[in-house]
């Protein structure tokens, strides 16, 4: 029997100074799950293994594939390193090449409005890409500093804003709700 695919795909970004853009492709991704469909995250500026949702869909979610293409240690926006740069754009090629192929319902790109502000990436490759999408392929776009360009080509944008988060208070990263 042939699985439900979708059509007339959208293009969501979650964006914004507050916590929940990972987290947000993350819940619309299980929901996807739950209906059949396939996901792809192709995680940019990330390389520790130490998330969660990577242990948790390679146990419990064979239709949710987690690729990192980034370093553990954090990016610098002024002096990224040549590996830094070389991880980003290997992340955008198999980005490419598996909306392309069209086999995945919903491709998240994880943390790309960081990678696209830090100049990683082109901003003209990602409208490409969002331009020439199959039709039946979502897609979703994480990170803050969304580039505007993006924000035109979008169908739904989403700001989510910082009014509190424990870090101020001097609460560090919590293993399940941080990472
Ligand atoms: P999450 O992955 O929890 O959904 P996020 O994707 O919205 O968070 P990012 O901007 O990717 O957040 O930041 C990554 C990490 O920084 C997350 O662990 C998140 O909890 C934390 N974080 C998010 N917003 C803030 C903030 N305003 N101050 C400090 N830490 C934050
Ligand atoms: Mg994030």
């Amino acid at each position: 029997m042939s699985r439900p695919r979708l059509n007339k795909s959208l293009v969501q970004v979650y964006t914004g100074n507050g916590k929940g853009k990972t987290t947000a492709a993350l819940g619309q991704a299980l929901r996807a799950i739950g209906h059949g469909y396939k996901v792809f995250m192709l995680q940019f500026m990330k390389g520790s293994k130490e998330y969660g949702e990577l242990q948790a869909a390679e146990k419990y979610l064979p239709s949710l594939i987690i690729v990192q293409s980034g370093l553990e240690t954090f990016v610098s926006k002024e002096n990224p390193s040549q590996a830094d740069i070389d991880l980003a754009r290997q992340g955008l090629s198999t980005a490419q090449k598996v909306i392309r192929e069209g086999h995945y319902d919903l491709v998240i790109l994880d943390e790309i409005n960081v990678a696209l502000d830090f100049n990683l990436v082109d901003v003209e490759e990602v409208l490409n890409l969002i331009k020439t999408k199959p039709d039946h392929v979502e897609l979703i776009l994480t990170g803050r500093y969304v580039p505007r360009k993006i924000v035109e080509h979008a169908d739904l944008v989403s700001d989510v804003t910082l009014v509190k988060h424990p870090y101020y208070q001097g609460v560090p990263a919590r293993k399940g709700i941080e990472y």
